[in-house]
């Protein structure tokens, strides 16, 4: 680690609140590296809004000082003891984890990926966090068969764009929600086959909508990451049978949930997070070799919605609690 800078710049916290907790320092130590951890100089970071989860204490972060941030990309820098031999100094990788908003991150192999050379390094940490979680989703959360009707919640988002990709290019039938005509127009675009208003003033209409698009049946599955604000709505139009995903709580976590209503359609309630169904490499490297086919061969994209300096950390993230985004929002060191 000679070569290395001692210090580096970096977004920390040190207790959770609003965006003004959010410190950008430039004399930040390089971590030190443990076993089996790679040192990763970031060229692109990733933000996802469970950033904003460990922010505001949604999550509690483990402890303080916090750097933020969960994903990103660059070239390996320096490695641990024992990890991976395609991990070398100077090999192009992404990774997911934690401490990523900073010049430097120590990142667990099991989340670090070497890049292949079609992939260019932006829109691999533009991609992995938020296309893993879409393609488990639908792999895993509801394995999802051709001809399905899915309701896919906050659907220009930076998860909702790859669902609704994903969903196309393995033939299901997308009904999309966001909160904007230019939002549904941009979840039509990335495949979505028809686009409805959350109607969070009045629910029936959203689910007699629903109802008449799927023929009385329903949708097989919801993918349903804004949580409080649309859970009722959207458990009340699975299918009999079909699963209510709840990944996500944009709007403010679901609780005081009666389990007893899942009975009325046998539906199977799923919340899962990307890290249980990735939690080995060979998960991380099986998952993301068919992610790289998919935009290889079958042309999915990412829309960067915006790259930010480091330094504009706060005006990056009141921008995405503040609704203003589509796809992905990128920071660079
Ligand atoms: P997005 O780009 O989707 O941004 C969040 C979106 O949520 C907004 O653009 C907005 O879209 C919608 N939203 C609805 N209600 C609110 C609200 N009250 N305040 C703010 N936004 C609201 O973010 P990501 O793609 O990073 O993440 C999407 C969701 O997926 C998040 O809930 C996140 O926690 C979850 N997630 C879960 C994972 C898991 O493993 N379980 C992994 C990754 C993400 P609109 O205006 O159209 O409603």
């Amino acid at each position: 680690m000679s070569s290395l800078p001692k210090t580096m710049k970096a977004v920390l916290i040190e207790k959770t609140g609003g965006t003004d907790v959010l410190q950008y320092k430039t004399d930040v130590p390089v971590p030190e590296l443990k076993e089996g951890e790679v040192l990763v100089k970031n060229e692109f970071i990733g933000i996802n809004y469970i950033d904003t989860y460990f922010r505001s204490g949604v999550y509690p972060p483990p402890s303080y000082p916090y750097i933020l941030g969960r994903e990103g990309s660059g070239t390996v820098a320096a490695v641990g003891p024992n990890a991976p031999s395609d991990l070398s100094v100077g090999t192009r990788v992404a990774y997911m984890g934690q401490y990523a908003y900073a010049e430097y991150v120590p990142v667990a192999s099991n989340y670090t990926i070497p890049i292949p050379d079609s992939i260019d390094t932006k829109t691999a940490a533009a991609s992995l966090l938020q296309a893993l979680t879409a393609l488990t989703l639908i792999r895993e959360a509801h394995p999802v068969k051709k001809g399905d009707w899915i309701l896919v919640t906050a659907a220009a988002g930076g998860v909702g764009l790859w669902l609704c990709q994903l969903l196309k290019a393995v033939g299901a039938r997308t009904i999309a929600t966001a909160s904007t005509e230019e939002k549904r127009a941009l979840a039509k675009e990335n495949g979505a086959e028809v686009l409805l208003e959350y109607h969070e003033e009045d629910r029936d209409v959203f689910v007699k909508k629903v109802l008449e698009i799927t023929g009385s049946e329903g949708v097989r599955a919801v993918f349903d990451s804004v949580g409080k604000s649309t859970f009722d709505s959207s458990l009340s139009v699975v299918a009999r049978k079909g699963s209510m995903v709840s990944f996500g709580n944009a709007s403010g976590p679901v609780t005081g949930f009666a389990l007893a209503r899942l009975s009325a359609k046998n539906v199977r309630l799923v919340r899962p997070t990307l890290f249980n169904y990735i939690a080995t490499r060979e998960e991380l490297k099986e998952a993301a070799e068919e992610l790289w086919k998919f935009i290889e061969k079958d042309g999915l994209n990412v829309k960067i919605h915006k790259v930010y300096p480091l330094s504009d950390i706060v005006q990056a993230t009141q921008d995405i609690e503040g609704r203003k985004t589509t796809g992905k929002l990128v920071l660079t060191p």
